[in-house]
């Protein structure tokens, strides 16, 4: 955010203490377009006229955001300079709507250039000069139908239909027979041609020299333009935040130098403008350095465990750019970096499968992230053999905690790492409510304190569709498997004095709901 000296939650802050500021520098930013890629077309000599015209709209709304900008109680105004003279050649030279090509002319206004006058006062004056002929040629040869016409083989020539042939005068000379007439020339009409097509030729070869005249002009101001656009790009960000606080209910966030997160009502910023069928559920959060660094996030499918771990690293990233947040109120210690290892997608093209592309993110997380960081996992190690997972998950979550020590919210299927909440000082466990009701289940999107107790997967596979057969056969079979499982451990967050390091294994998953029994 070059050209902003101030720092962005006080301009902010600012904004919002003066609405009227706020929403008179938003109408300026209206008018501005984007300085910065005009200017470089224009550098590198690919802009055209319209380009200029553009230029020249944005820096007549520069005087208007300097001075309301400047009534804002913030230092170091930014670098917004003075372009008078130039928006005043600007306006001067070009027409109000230039063509996008320059070799159809029409890009220089009247009145710039005497040269350039002239040659469009002879092209125009011959122009009329042809169109009275027209009706100067109808009179004395008594064809009403007598048009004068034009195109780019012949160029001018009279036309004639075959009714009338009779009457063409001796001092037409026949240039092409159509099949409903003839066309003619006459040397007056040659001659004003040849007057008309120059000056148009001329004009536009001069139009094209005033072009590149004035771009030049334009681009010795490069510099300051540059660093005029860097300025408005940063106005324009912080004003653009500002206003999406005000609408939408930011706080101010109270950011310091701990380990902690503590968010009351926190929201997810886009989710909760684009739901339409229901309402977003806000949700506290409290990562304690001490007792609740590490979050483990169980509950079925579909209960809002991606979105609420999102919308905390988006907080994260919002409040570290000096917005405002989409919450009651938000304390939070500073990061050095967010770490995200979400969703599952392969890079065949390169050799990778989804597990390969999963463990290198989650490698390069533990690689990289201290204690200062903010990391994220939406699932790890499902992409193989659930030993083979649940054993890599339970392993990274112990890193995490132990060695690096970052504040971690890690969202699983995996139900056993719940168990690591008993003998790990800094792991809780929490989950996303849901309800059943009548065969159904509902969402509440409300996280709690403790353990899921249930996985309703095969529940969500049938309301995502799956035939029926399907899904009573999934049943069955996990019925079985249930049999010949070693007993759950209990899942709520214990007492730390349970003192396991190890998952309770084999133990392939938490038991089904029976919910659905009859179809
Ligand atoms: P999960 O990761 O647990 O499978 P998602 O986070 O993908 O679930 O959420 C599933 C859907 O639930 C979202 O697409 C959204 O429509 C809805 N949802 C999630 N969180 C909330 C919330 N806090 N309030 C309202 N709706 C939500």
């Amino acid at each position: 955010m070059s050209g902003t000296c101030a720092l962005p939650i006080y301009i902010i802050a600012a904004l919002l203490e003066e609405p009227y500021i706020l929403s008179k520098c938003r109408e300026s930013l209206k008018g501005i377009r984007d300085i910065e890629r005009t200017t470089s077309r224009l550098s590198q000599g690919t802009g055209n006229a319209r380009d200029l015209q553009s230029l020249c709209i944005s820096l007549s709304h520069i005087p208007t955001l300097r001075e309301d900008y400047s009534a804002l109680p913030v230092p170091h105004p930014p670098l917004l300079h003075d372009f008078g003279e130039l928006t005043t050649l600007l306006c001067a030279a070009l027409t109000d709507e230039p063509p996008a090509h320059l070799r159809d002319g029409g890009v220089i206004r009247d009145g710039w250039s005497p040269p350039l006058d002239e040659l469009r006062d002879a092209s125009r004056g011959g122009k009329d000069w042809i169109a009275r002929l027209q009706e100067d040629e109808r009179k004395r040869t008594g064809i009403d139908s007598l048009k004068i016409k034009f195109n780019n083989v012949f160029g001018y020539f009279i036309e004639i239909t075959t009714s009338h042939l009779a009457k063409v005068p001796g001092d037409y000379t026949r240039k092409q027979t159509m099949s409903n007439g003839e066309r003619y020339i006459t040397p007056a009409l040659k001659e004003m041609e040849n007057k008309v097509l120059g000056a148009e030729e001329r004009s536009k070869q001069l139009e094209l020299e005033l072009f590149l005249e004035v771009r030049a002009r334009v681009l010795t101001h490069l510099p300051k333009l540059q660093e005029t656009a860097a300025a408005v790009a940063g106005i324009d960000v912080l004003c653009a935040l500002a206003e999406v606080a005000q609408y939408h209910r930011h706080c101010r966030p109270d950011l310091n130098t701990g380990n902690g997160f503590f968010i009351s009502n926190g929201r997810h910023p886009v989710l909760e403008q684009t739901l339409t069928d229901a309402k977003f559920v806000p949700n506290d959060t409290e990562l304690d350095p001490d007792t609740a660094r590490l979050q483990i996030l169980t509950g079925p499918n579909m209960a809002g465990k991606s979105t609420y771990i999102r919308q905390i690293a988006l907080i994260a990233v919002m409040a570290q750019i000096g917005a405002y947040v989409p919450a009651e109120s938000a304390t939070l210690g500073l990061v050095d970096r967010i770490f995200c290892r979400v969703g599952a997608s392969d890079d065949l093209s390169r050799g990778q499968s989804t597990f390969m592309v999963e463990m290198s993110e989650t490698a390069l997380i533990l690689n990289h992230a201290t204690d200062r960081s903010l990391v994220i996992l939406d699932e790890i190690g499902r992409g193989t053999a659930t030993f083979d997972g649940l054993s890599i998950a339970w392993a990274v979550a112990e890193h995490l905690h132990d060695t690096i020590g970052c504040r971690t919210l890690f969202a699983t299927h995996y139900h056993e790492l719940t168990d690591l909440a008993n003998n790990k000082q800094a792991v809780a466990n929490y989950n996303v409510a849901v309800r059943e009701w009548n065969e159904e289940i509902i969402f509440l999107h409300k996280i709690l304190p403790g353990a899921a107790d249930k996985s309703y997967g095969i529940q969500v596979a049938r309301l995502a569709g799956l035939p029926k057969v399907v899904v009573e056969r999934a049943k069955s079979i996990l019925s079985h498997l249930e049999l010949h499982s070693v007993k759950p451990e209990a899942k709520t967050q214990g007492p730390k004095a349970k003192n396991t390091d190890q998952p309770s294994l084999p133990k392939p998953n938490a038991p089904q709901m029976d919910l659905f029994a009859d179809f």
